[in-house]
C-alpha cells in the first residue's frame, strides 16, 4: 500500500476560511491511504500556556484566558458548521476535559499541568477540522493521537516507546487505509503508559508526521506551511531570501538543530533512518513545488541564516584557578542536562566554560542554584544565536556589521555568533 502523510501546521488551519482551502486540498488527494496530521489552530498553543501560566502565577486570570480559547474556537465552527449541534456537543466535552487538566494536581506540577491542559488544543482543532471534512463528504475516521503515540513521563519533552507505538499505528491505523478511509489524528501529542497526557515539545507535530510515517513506512511526507518552502532565512525576518528547492537530510538536521524554525529538529531522523522524501509546501499555493528534502542531492547551498532569540550566554569559571578539565566539564553538563537545558554553544578556555543555551525561565533558578555549587556563575540574558551554514563573508559582514559580538565560533562552513540585538538589514 503507498501511504501519504499530509501534515497541516497552525497557520493552515487558523481561520474558517483557511479550513476551508485545507478542505480544498484534503478532497484533491488522490490516494485514499492517507494519514493527514493536524495542529491546534493558529496561536493556540501560546493561549494555552497563558492558562497554565495564569493557573500557577495569576489564579484569577484563568477564567478570561480560557474563554479567549473557548470564544476562537466556537467562532470558527459558527462560521463552518453553524447549527451543528453535534459538534457543539464534542467540543463542550473538550473544553471540560480542558478544564480537568487544571484541578489535577501532581507532584511534577509545572510540566505535567502544562501538558495536560496544552493537549488539548490538538484534540478541539482535530475535531472542528474532522466535522468540516466529514460535512463535504470526505471519508475519514477521527483517530485520538494518544492511543497512538505512547511516550514516557518527560512532560513537554516525551520520549516516544518506538515499539508500543509502532504497535498501535499497525492496529489501529492501517485497517483503516485498507478501508480507504482517510485517517485524521493529532500532531503534538502522545500518552503516558497510565494515560496522562503527553506533549512532544513546542512546533512537535512536524515530529508526529515523521513518527507515523517511519511506523506506517510511507511513501512520502508533506507538511503545509505558510511559506513557498525551505527559505535561505526566515522569511518573516529577512527580505529577498530564496527558496530551496531541494535540500539533504544532512542539511535540514543541522539547520532545525542550529533552531531553524521552520520544521521541528526531531523531524528528520526518522525520515532519513526510513528514507522517506520530505515536501515542505505552501497551503497558500498548492500548485507549486516547495522543497523537498531528500537523501542525496547535488546542490551547491547558498548561506543559509538561522536566528536562535532567548538565549543565554553562561560563563562558569572554577573558583580556584584550577584548570577547566574534562571531570569540570562533565560535571557542568550533567547539571545542564539534568534541568533540560539544551546547549547550543560550547566553548572552553584555562578555567572558563562558556555555553550558549535556550533560556528556561521556570527552571533557570534551579540550574543556576546548582552550578553556583560548583563554579562562579556569570550569566547575560537575552541574547541572539546567530549561525550562518555556507557562509561568505559578505553575509557575514551585512549580518554583524556595528553590532557587539559576545562570542564568535567557526566549524568548517558554519560560524555562529553571539550579539545582543537582531540585524537590522535586509538581506539581498
Ligand atoms: P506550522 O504552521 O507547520 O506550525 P511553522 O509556523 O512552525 O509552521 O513554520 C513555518 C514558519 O517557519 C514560517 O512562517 C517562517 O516564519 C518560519 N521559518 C523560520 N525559518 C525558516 C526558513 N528557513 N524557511 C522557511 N520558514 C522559516
Ligand atoms: N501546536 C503545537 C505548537 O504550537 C505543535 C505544533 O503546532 O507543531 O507548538
Ligand atoms: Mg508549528
Amino acid at each position: 500500500m503507498d501511504i501519504e502523510v499530509y501534515k497541516f501546521g497552525g497557520s493552515s488551519i487558523q481561520s474558517a476560511d483557511r479550513v476551508k482551502k485545507v478542505a480544498e486540498i484534503v478532497k484533491g488527494i488522490e490516494s485514499r491511504n492517507t494519514v493527514l496530521i493536524v495542529s491546534a489552530m493558529g496561536k493556540t498553543t501560546n493561549l494555552l500556556e497563558e492558562v497554565v501560566n495564569a493557573h500557577f502565577d495569576q489564579p484569577g486570570r484563568v477564567q478570561a484566558a480560557l474563554e479567549r480559547v473557548i470564544d476562537y474556537h466556537l467562532r470558527i465552527v459558527e462560521e463552518l458548521l453553524p447549527g451543528d449541534d453535534q459538534v457543539i456537543g464534542r467540543l463542550n466535552d473538550l473544553f471540560v476535559e480542558l478544564e480537568w487538566g487544571l484541578d489535577d494536581q501532581r507532584p511534577e506540577q509545572y510540566d505535567y499541568v502544562y501538558d495536560q491542559v496544552v493537549a488539548m488544543g490538538e484534540l478541539i482543532s482535530s475535531t472542528i477540522v474532522t466535522a468540516f471534512l466529514k460535512a463535504q463528504g470526505v471519508p475519514l475516521i477521527w483517530l485520538d493521537a494518544r492511543d497512538l503515540i505512547h511516550t514516557d513521563r518527560n512532560f513537554r519533552n516525551a520520549r516516544i516507546d518506538w515499539e508500543k507505538t509502532g504497535e498501535s499505528i499497525s492496529r489501529l491505523v492501517t485497517p483503516e487505509l485498507e478501508r480507504q478511509n482517510l485517517v485524521l489524528t493529532q500532531g503534538f501529542i502522545g500518552s503516558t503508559p497510565d494515560n496522562e497526557n503527553t506533549t512532544l515539545g513546542r512546533e512537535g507535530s512536524d515530529f508526529s508526521a515523521a513518527i507515523f510515517a517511519y511506523c506506517l513506512k510511507v511513501q512520502k511526507v508533506t507538511v503545509w506551511k505558510d511559506v513557498p518552502g525551505v527559505m535561505t532565512a526566515d522569511p518573516s525576518r529577512f527580505e529577498a531570501v530564496q527558496k530551496l528547492d531541494v535540500l539533504s537530510f544532512r542539511e535540514a538536521i543541522e539547520m532545525t538543530y542550529y533552531g531553524a524554525k521552520v520544521l521541528h529538529p526531531k523531524t528528520i531522523k526518522p525520515l532519513q533512518n526510513r528514507q522517506i522524501p520530505l515536501i515542505v509546501r505552501s497551503f497558500l499555493e498548492p500548485e507549486a513545488p516547495g522543497t523537498s528534502i531528500e537523501d542525496q542531492v547535488d546542490v551547491v547551498y547558498p548561506p543559509i541564516i538561522i536566528v536562535e532569540e532567548d538565549q543565554l550566554l553562561i560563563q562558569l569559571s572554577t573558583p580556584d584557578y584550577a584548570f577547566m578539565e574534562a571531570q569540570h566539564l562533565v560535571d557542568a553538563f550533567n547539571i545542564v542536562a539534568k534541568h533540560g537545558f539544551k546547549m547550543n554553544v560550547i566553548r572552553n578556555t584555562a578555567i572558563t566554560l562558556t555555553l550558549v543555551t535556550q533560556d528556561r525561565p521556570r527552571h533557570l533558578p534551579g540550574l543556576l542554584e546548582e552550578l553556583e555549587k560548583h563554579y562562579t556563575v556569570r550569566i547575560t540574558k537575552d541574547v541572539l544565536l546567530i549561525t550562518i551554514r555556507h557562509t561568505h563573508s559578505a553575509t557575514e559582514d551585512q549580518l554583524i556589521q556595528g553590532k557587539l559580538i559576545l562570542l564568535e565560533e567557526r566549524f568548517g562552513n558554519t560560524v555562529q555568533f553571539v550579539t545582543q540585538s537582531l540585524p537590522d538589514y535586509a538581506l539581498r
